[in-house]
């Protein structure tokens, strides 16, 4: 069950803090930690691109 549609920032790979999300590049996402202030990207959730070929096959 979803609560909301709130991303949450993705937590800083350095310190515990927490990332400000400064904006998509391509397919990255970069944020800016508040507590030590590095940037760092991460993967854009892929969309959900129906493809013709299922991942399944029916053998
Ligand atoms: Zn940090």
């Amino acid at each position: 069950m979803f609560t909301g549609t709130s991303p949450q920032p993705p937590a800083c790979p350095v310190c515990p803090g927490r990332g400000v999300p400064l904006g998509q590049l391509g397919r990255l996402r970069w944020y800016r930690c508040r507590d030590c202030g590095i940037d760092f990207n991460r993967r854009a959730k892929a969309s959900p691109s129906p493809s013709p070929q299922a991942a399944g096959r029916a053998s």
